[in-house]
């Protein structure tokens, strides 16, 4: 049976005996809790892989081959050992291998473990808390629910579209240069790609579109050349080319194009993600809230912003704890999770502040819903000793597109909204 226990989002399953991790069990836990994440021991392979099975799909899986020593009799030969152990290991899943330094410094056991679908591996020792922040990136790794978008200048190569689409990638032809820079600050690509045979007169392209104040330091933008021409690439990436890319084959550009965005992809989620709760953060919930408007726009679709701020925060944290704030924290952001629809984006914002768009919306039901939420949290009992509860209320203050424009103004109007529930009284929302 799964020991899910529904307070975190994600699980790490552990097969590890004794030594270095059993011991730091109860630490590593903590340091996971605070990423979101559990992580669940196993000291035996049958009840590892019996768990596994009712493990949910982003689940990450650690095998320490210290499990090896229990097993060892001297004699025989140490990797027909790690075969065997490796064997009952279950082909759907991927795994990270925790080894000894010794362990490490052999190439065949490497390949070996290469071989035995290996996502990751780790050398001992480590601490405890850079095991918890490795597993953190490997989930945000395998984040990949974001689009990666391309967009491409040039008239003669032609991508592999499948494997893109595959890689969940979308790329957008744009046909003159004149125009690209406009392009980029509206769709917000990952990667602009301009093929040789137009750079001719687009010189200044690649500077024009990094020099705009608001453009993602992120964005690569990539020269693709058709032929050899070192002169003509010497050109390009003095005026400001991040990449020159030599085309070979659709498939070998296409692949180049997709490892690099998912590079781009993994780096932007690790820096657009709360770590303690798992949400946007500001930088994350900018972005997309960017791309919700520029979509609203198109489709006449009216939105609403809000802002729900905890009242009182201060006096919970000096009552009872800075853990104890922590703990209203993450119950606030699970409870504001449920109120998620499609299309909807939930973000910590900072501190005891969260930041909430709702997509096509009705003036009327989303101020109800807001004080269902309002009122649904105010509900939560909160054990501050035993036996003893206690119930917290949040303000809210809301805005509404299209009558604000961009997401700066949306903010600031959703922010005087709060203030004014704030001063009203709070436990309310305003607009
Ligand atoms: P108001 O009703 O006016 O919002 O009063 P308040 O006390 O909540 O005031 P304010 O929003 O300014 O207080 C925010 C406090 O939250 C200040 C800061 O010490 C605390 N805080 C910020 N981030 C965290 C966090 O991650 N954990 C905990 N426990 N406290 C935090
Ligand atoms: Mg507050
Ligand atoms: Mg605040």
């Amino acid at each position: 049976m799964s020991q899910k226990n529904g307070l975190y989002q994600n699980n790490v399953y552990m097969l590890a005996e004794r030594f270095f991790i059993q011991d730091e069990a109860e630490t590593l836990k903590l340091h996971a809790h605070k990423y979101n994440f559990d992580i669940l021991f196993y000291s035996k392979m049958e009840s590892f892989i019996f768990a596994m099975l009712g493990a949910n799909d982003g689940d990450l899986f650690v095998v320490d081959l210290d499990v090896l020593h229990n097993h060892q009799s001297g004699e025989q030969n140490r990797s027909m050992f790690l075969r065997d152990l490796l064997k009952p290991l279950p082909e759907n899943h991927q795994y990270i291998y925790l080894e000894t330094e010794k362990q490490s410094s052999r190439y065949l056991l490497q390949k070996m473990l290469l071989d035995t679908n290996c996502l990751a591996y780790a050398e001992k020792p480590f601490s405890s808390e850079d095991l918890v922040d490795n597993l953190f990136n490997l989930f945000a790794q395998r984040k990949r629910d974001d689009q990666g978008k391309v967009l491409f200048l040039g008239e003669s190569i032609q991508f592999d579209e499948s494997l893109f689409s595959q890689h969940n990638i979308f790329v957008k032809h744009h046909d003159t240069f004149q125009t690209l820079h406009t392009e980029v600050k509206r769709w917000l690509p990952d990667v602009v790609v301009v093929e040789s045979t137009m750079f001719s007169g687009a010189e200044s392209i690649a500077e024009i579109v990094q020099k705009n104040i608001a453009t993602d330091p992120s964005l690569e933008i990539i020269f693709l050349q058709t032929e050899v021409d070192t002169a003509l690439s010497e050109s390009a990436i003095d005026a400001g080319f991040d990449v020159i890319m030599m085309h070979q084959t659709n498939h070998i550009t296409t692949s180049q194009i997709i490892n690099r965005i998912n590079k781009i992809r993994t780096n932007k989620n690790l820096i657009s993600r709360d770590r303690a709760t798992g949400l946007l953060n500001k930088i994350g919930y900018k972005k997309r809230a960017q791309e919700r408007i520029y979509e609203a726009e198109k489709s006449a679709v009216p939105l609403a912003v809000v802002i729900f701020d905890i009242d009182k925060f201060k006096t919970i944290n000096d009552t009872w704890g800075h853990h104890f704030g922590d703990i209203v924290i993450k119950r606030l952001s699970m409870f504001l999770g449920q109120f998620l629809e499609d299309k909807a984006l939930l973000s910590r914002f900072g501190g005891e502040e969260f930041v909430m768009l709702f997509w096509d919306v009705d003036h009327d039901k989303v101020i109800a819903k807001l004080n269902e939420m309002r009122e649904g949290f105010n509900a939560i009992e909160f054990e501050i000793a035993p036996g003893q509860f206690k119930r917290f209320s949040i303000s809210g203050g809301v805005a509404f597109y299209p009558h604000c424009k961009s997401e700066n103004t949306l903010f600031l109007q959703a922010d005087a909204a709060l203030y004014k529930a704030k001063t009203g009284g709070r436990n309310q929302i305003c607009e």
